[in-house]
């Protein structure tokens, strides 16, 4: 449940930093975007220091980034049960077709293949529903029938059982609307595609898990974490996904990958964590989950670094499956001491949090924090990816045994680099006054607030006697980002950071501010399509803490908003009042999350982070047309090339590939390790 996702408009306050402070001259001549179609752009990220790590730290990275891409199918399967079946058509057609390339239909076809591509889905990787193709059926019709038959997957029949089966999914707007639908008063396990569930109805699953549940069990496994439910023979049953289970042939190549890694690992802690992790994939076992879990938020040490498996539990509409998902890294050691500073003082920050006394933690445990490079992204967290990350996720190992806290700069770096000078500040802020604010104190404010967020802000507090975590069921993840995202706003205005030398003044948190501000009541509203409601859970957290300061602030006129040449403004009057605003809704998120007072966070959801200011909406989409920016990005990983002498690795080598499409076909063909329909 913890991510942390980079909001738009943060990127490009950040880019104006790096362009005045020229931290990398080389970084100029790098091409940081290499791709741009529908609302997506696709970014290049470096991996500096890679060449200082040693080399068995080097064969490392390259054994987990290998376990890492050979999960890869999983998360496509996961999301929808025909989207092996469609990439398997759409790879087919892509390689085969022997028609005109040059026709405008086929450009077309392309940017579909590529949006499936971006999104492991046919799904929209953000606002989750379907999209559809430019084309026709005659057009598809057309590129099947040019292909020959031996490139098309053997599963799906003759060219026309392929389209009868086809058609429909990529077409027909009714057919798997939504990947996940959280809507108000409708089934949510039935309404959804994901292929978590299979014949059984919300209720079903409710009543299957709700009877797992012991009270008095203070270490309790996630339960329904790794399977598919399905209703088999009038009985519901789990599908688990482990060796020999579901998902078992790209498992097994992730196990083999691992048991490579553990030969190489850094020191007897992280080699118990890899074998406990192997051990899991091999059981199924959620025990053996958390003793991995455990080992792994022990080994503090570690210069490489890994998260690899059924993690976040975001893709399930009632919040019990993980999506899998990995990410290879090591430990950027000049950013983390800025990171670890906060983390050392977090009992300071807990005792003084505006929350009611009852909610806090007495002793705030091993919340501990650093800054990461990635190697390798993979499953869900590929092609588009966090800034930060928090884990584990299991409320007990977080509350006795802490959780790992990490902020990853090159991604971020990335970001700020691609985005420079794009014109997308100037646009929407109130004032220059702004503009130079952000563009002095926007970075540093920036990676404050993401530290905050994952250091502190996901950490802190307690529960309630009694209460288990999940009663807020799916409106628990956007409550969950809204407490940490509170918590660090509350804190960047506090004088405390200056004190500890890692803010320079209260400017740079007015810099924080006025981006928040800006972005969660209208920029954020760029990547809504018209009509439509707030469904992400990061941007309902944002909208729902922007909204409600402004509400709450109109009486003493905290938040303005000024219209002026027909172009509307949010301005802020007064920080120190909004600042006290942030308190008071960080007081009443941790009640509600405390106490799992489900209806109290579902009304604070529903009345300020789903609904749309239709007007506003329409305005903000007319500017920012105009800009010609895509609102979304991703990345193509670095190419790891391992040198080998004499039947052993000498060294690794890093590249940069420059082609979107190349690298998915190589994905697609090197790494698929699954069948199309598991
Ligand atoms: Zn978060």
């Amino acid at each position: 449940m913890k991510k942390l996702l980079i909001s738009m408009v943060a990127i490009t306050i950040m880019s104006m930093i790096s362009c005045s402070s020229e931290k990398n001259n080389s970084d100029t001549n790098f091409k940081w975007q290499i791709d741009q179609f529908a609302d997506l752009k696709i970014l290049r990220y470096q991996v500096p220091d890679f060449d200082s790590l040693s080399l068995d730290q080097k064969k490392l990275v390259y054994y987990l980034s290998q376990a890492a891409l050979s999960g890869r199918d999983i998360i496509w399967d996961q999301n929808y049960k025909y989207n092996l079946a469609v990439r398997g058509t759409l790879d087919a057609i892509y390689s085969g077709y022997t028609g005109d390339r040059n026709d405008p239909n086929f450009a077309k076809f392309m940017i579909y293949v590529k949006r499936v591509w971006f999104s492991n889905g046919i799904h929209h990787h953000y606002s989750n529903e379907k999209f559809l193709p430019e084309f026709s059926k005659d057009y598809f019709a057309e590129l099947v029938k040019n292909t020959p038959d031996d490139y098309f997957p053997k599963e799906l029949g003759t060219k026309e059982e392929l389209q009868t089966v086809l058609i429909p999914i990529i077409f027909n707007p009714e057919v798997a609307r939504f990947r996940l639908n959280q809507g108000e008063g409708v089934d949510m396990v039935t309404s959804s595609a994901v292929n978590f569930y299979e014949d059984v109805t919300q209720k079903e699953v409710e009543a299957f898990y709700a009877k797992m549940v012991n009270p008095k069990d203070t270490q309790p496994v996630s339960f329904g974490l790794n399977s598919k439910l399905v209703m088999n023979d009038g009985k519901l049953l789990e599908k688990v996904w482990k060796v020999g289970g579901m998902y078992s042939s790209a498992i097994e190549k992730i196990v083999y990958w691992l048991n490579k890694a553990l030969d190489v690992a850094e020191n007897n802690q992280q080699k118990a964590t890899i074998q406990y992790l192997i051990d899991y994939y091999n059981s199924g076992d959620l025990k053996m989950f958390d003793k991995y879990n455990l080992a792994w938020v022990s080994d503090l040490t570690s210069k490489v670094d890994f998260v690899n498996g059924f993690i976040e539990n975001y893709g399930d509409p009632l919040g019990y499956k993980a999506t899998w998902e990995s990410i290879v890294n090591f430990k950027d050691i000049e950013a983390t001491k800025r990171a670890e500073i906060i983390s050392s003082n977090a009992q300071w920050f807990e005792d003084n949090s505006p929350t009611d006394t009852i909610y806090k933690k007495k002793e705030v445990k091993g919340v501990t924090a650093k800054v990461i490079t990635v190697a390798c992204l993979s499953g869900d967290c590929y092609p588009s990816t966090p800034i930060g990350i928090n884990l584990p996720n299991a409320d007990w190992i977080r509350k006795d045994y802490g959780s790992k806290s990490v902020t990853i700069e090159n991604i971020s770096h990335a970001y700020d680099m691609a985005a420079l000078g794009d014109g997308f500040i100037d646009e929407f802020a109130y004032s220059q006054e702004e503009i130079e604010l952000a563009k002095k104190y926007g970075a540093i404010a920036s990676n404050m607030l993401t530290d905050l967020h994952e250091c502190l802000g996901h950490g802190s507090g307690q529960l309630a006697p009694g209460v288990k975590g999940d009663e807020l069921k799916n409106y628990g993840s956007t409550l969950e980002e809204a407490r940490a995202d509170l918590f660090a706003l509350y804190y960047i205005a506090d004088p405390k950071l200056e004190e500890l030398g890692v803010m320079p003044s209260f400017d740079a948190a007015k810099a924080e501010y006025n981006q928040y501000i800006r972005n969660g009541l209208m920029t954020q509203l760029t990547r809504i399509e018209p009509g439509k409601n707030i469904e992400e859970a990061h941007m309902r957290d944002r909208a729902l803490i922007s909204q409600w300061c402004y509400e709450k602030g109109k009486p003493t006129n905290v938040i303005e908003m000024v219209v002026r040449d027909g172009k509307s403004f949010f301005k802020i009057n007064s920080y120190a009042k909004l600042r006290t605003l942030f308190g008071q809704l960080l007081r009443e998120v941790q009640r509600i999350k405390s106490t799992g007072d489900y209806n109290a966070g579902k009304n604070l959801v529903e009345s300020y982070g789903v609904p749309v200011n239709q007007k506003l909406h329409q305005e903000v989409l007319a500017r920012y047309k105009k800009l010609n920016l895509a609102p979304y990005a991703g990345f193509v990983n670095p190419l790891l090339t391992p040198i080998v002498k004499d039947g052993k690795i000498v060294d690794v080598m890093i590249t940069y590939p420059t082609d979107f499409t190349q690298q998915m076909i190589e994905y697609d063909k090197n790494y698929s390790f699954l069948p199309i329909f598991n």
